[in-house]
């Protein structure tokens, strides 16, 4: 989590690095030079030009100031057909801080109209994996903020083009390391080609022996050389990406509309599938739900879960604001309310995690606009958001069919499409089948090895009083309250594991209660029995992570079980069969990243995490744990077409 962002020195108005004592880009027109050497050289136009509805990846080595993206992103607009997607990995191990990057683009006027766009959505970035969208999702920026030989093992894409800037093999040898070589070979096609300003030796001799021919050619300016060249098609075996793009998801509700929009943006046809009369009526039909990341001290899986998923959900609200009648930038107070809580907290605050901050307990109540007894953290960029108007956004796209009071009972694959049946008859069919049916994962006959737990959560609306209405941000203990929205404040929550009544019971907004006494004394409320709310089933998981990836055949894996040493490739998949569940009570975080996930995989895009963080969703792992094969279960399966 820690890392150093660039220390810019402007020389004669140009971006320097002391660190490296390097350029960012070349005095004499960074532009023309980033023209000449990354985009000639990979042939893109050519290349654009032939595209159709096809998606085209570019990676590079050192994002810097944004040049090169911004420079393909603005070749892309001038050639490449309308429905071509394009996505462009960069990894970055000292990002520029967001004024310095504003100040390094004004350089070129000529690109201020997609500048622009970047520097509206680039914020000073935490390490780790980020994605940006721009153009509907026409461009997609995927951002690995650490060293590129750490990050680009754990990318999961297959490159057309490389971009090998960094600065000089002389200045910088630690990046220019043979496995960064070896990476690229894994990571590329056989139409894969690469582009490097450098015809440094050791650059040349890498790539030759990581499986690239390599050709020398003039260089830009001054530079006498530099390398361009393809990775060898012998070396490569292809897979092809679904034909027929028609997906139907079941499950109205996060993580079905998440799904929705993930794969609907990306041109699919959708059909969504839901057995009540509108979208979001079981557990993320909550009347507010708090959006903050669950954070921990440590740099755990769980933890990356929570911040990515944390700043995915906020980019795609940037991109598509909700009503603020839906949604409320109001911050998140947690309070140190106890001797755990306060270890916790203390760990979070010295991790140097960016998004949070420490407050003492004058500041907290400040905050919160009413008198607390704890000292604290606030996260910020925390809010409170209606989870079924985010749910009805997310789904709100031409691509989108919803159908409603349609109750999916049972999955046939036939003739290589799913059928999709109900009590009487075929209601959809298609190659892909997203489940996003929490619990009820567990009735389909493909799933039902799918360990799910369900969760009962009983909330209660308190009326806003005189002593309640001044509160201004979420204010969480082991119980939560919200601001007053639409004349109530949402408490919570219960927590009762195995309890699937959906019944409002007394003594669970006596519990509400109880808890709101702890986290906020003056707040006067009348008796349980006068209270309203709304009780509902969530779904988790015995390890707390989701479940987002393609399913197994369970039936083969059981009757012909894999050697623990054999590779994930060999285990019997569900052709097309897909999940996304098991996301708690952190639907709002989760879903959407898990989305996203599932997405790439079956577009055979760059992925939004790491592999070890989408491995790790694999939704066969609790079966393939229970037999023995610890290795798989925490493996990557990615789909084999
Ligand atoms: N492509 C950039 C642009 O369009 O502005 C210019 C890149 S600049 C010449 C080199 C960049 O590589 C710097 O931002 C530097 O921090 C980054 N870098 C250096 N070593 C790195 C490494 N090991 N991993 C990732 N990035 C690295």
């Amino acid at each position: 989590m820690k890392f150093q962002q660039a220390k810019l020195e402007w020389r004669e108005k140009q971006p320097y690095s002391g660190m490296y004592d390097d350029v960012y880009f070349s005095s004499d027109s960074g532009l023309d030079e980033t023209r000449y050497v990354f985009l000639e050289h990979n042939q893109l136009s050519q290349r654009w030009k032939a595209l159709e509805n096809d998606i085209f990846t570019i990676a590079e080595t050192g994002f810097g100031t944004g040049l090169n993206f911004l420079s393909a992103w603005d070749l892309w607009n001038q050639v490449a057909n309308k429905s071509a997607r394009l996505h462009f990995v960069s990894t970055e191990l000292h990002p520029l801080s967001s004024s310095d990057l504003a100040q390094a683009l004004s350089i070129w006027p000529q690109l201020k109209h997609l500048s622009n766009q970047l520097i509206s959505k680039y914020d000073d970035l935490i390490a780790g994996w980020h994605r940006f969208e721009f153009d509907n999702g026409r461009i997609t920026l995927t951002l690995l903020i650490g060293d590129a030989n750490n990050t680009l093992p754990e990318l999961v894409a297959q490159v057309d083009a490389w971009f090998l800037d960094g600065f000089s093999p002389a200045k910088n040898p630690e990046m220019w390391h043979q496995s960064l070589f070896q990476t690229m070979a894994k990571l590329s096609t056989s139409n894969s080609t690469f582009a490097t300003f450098t015809s440094a030796s050791i650059v040349r001799k890498g790539l030759e022996s990581a499986g690239f021919k390599v050709n020398k050619y003039p260089g830009y300016g001054k530079k006498r050389e530099m390398l361009s060249g393809f990775y060898r098609a012998d070396l490569v075996s292809e897979t092809s990406p679904n034909k027929e793009k028609h997906v139907i998801i079941i499950g109205g509700g996060l993580a079905g509309t998440s799904s929705a929009y993930a794969m609907a943006k990306r041109g699919w046809k959708v059909t969504l599938i839901e057995r009540h009369p509108a979208l979001a009526q079981e557990a993320s039909g909550n009347a507010l739900g708090i959006l903050y990341p669950r954070l921990s001290p440590k740099d755990t899986l769980l933890n990356q879960i929570a911040i990515h998923g944390f700043l995915n959900t906020l980019r795609i609200l940037q991109q598509y604001p909700l009503d603020n009648k839906d949604f409320n930038f109001c911050g998140v107070l947690q309070l140190s309310f106890s001797e755990r809580e306060k270890t916790r907290i203390e760990g979070i605050i010295a991790s140097q995690n960016p998004l949070v901050r420490k407050v003492d307990q004058v500041e907290a109540s400040k905050l919160a606009g009413i008198t607390l007894l704890y000292d604290g953290m606030y996260i910020n960029k925390g809010a409170c958001i209606n989870p079924a108007a985010f749910c009805d956004l997310l789904a709100n796209h031409p691509n989108i069919m919803i159908k409603t009071e349609t109750n999916a009972l049972d999955l046939q694959y036939v003739a290589n499409k799913w059928q999709v049946r109900d009590q009487k008859c075929l209601v959809a069919e298609a190659p892909v089948v997203i489940l996003a049916t929490a619990n009820d994962t567990l009735s389909f006959e493909q799933t039902h090895h799918c360990t799910l737990l369900p969760v009962r959560g009983q909330t209660t609306l308190l009326p806003s009083n005189e002593s309640s209405a001044a509160i201004k941000s979420a204010i969480c203990t082991d119980g939560y309250i919200t601001p007053e929205s639409n004349g109530f404040h949402c408490l919570g929550a219960s927590f009762l594991p195995g309890d699937t009544s959906i019944e409002i019971r007394a003594s669970e907004h006596q519990s509400n209660l109880t808890l709101l006494k702890n986290l906020a004394p003056s707040i006067q409320t009348k008796t349980a029995e006068t209270m309203t709310g709304r009780a509902a089933i969530r779904c988790t998981t015995a390890d707390y992570l989701p479940m987002a990836g393609i399913l197994l055949n369970a039936e083969t894996l059981e009757s012909n079980p894999p050697r623990p040493s054999d590779s994930e490739n060999s285990l019997v998949q569900l052709s097309g069969l897909y999940i996304n569940t098991g996301h708690g009570s952190k639907g709002l975080i989760n879903a959407p990243l898990c989305a996203e996930i599932i997405a790439s995989l079956i577009n055979q895009e760059p992925l939004p995490v790491s592999q070890k963080l989408a491995g790790a969703l694999n939704p066969n792992r609790f079966l393939l744990r229970k037999m023995g094969l610890k290795k798989l279960a925490s493996a990557l399966i990615k789909p084999l077409s």
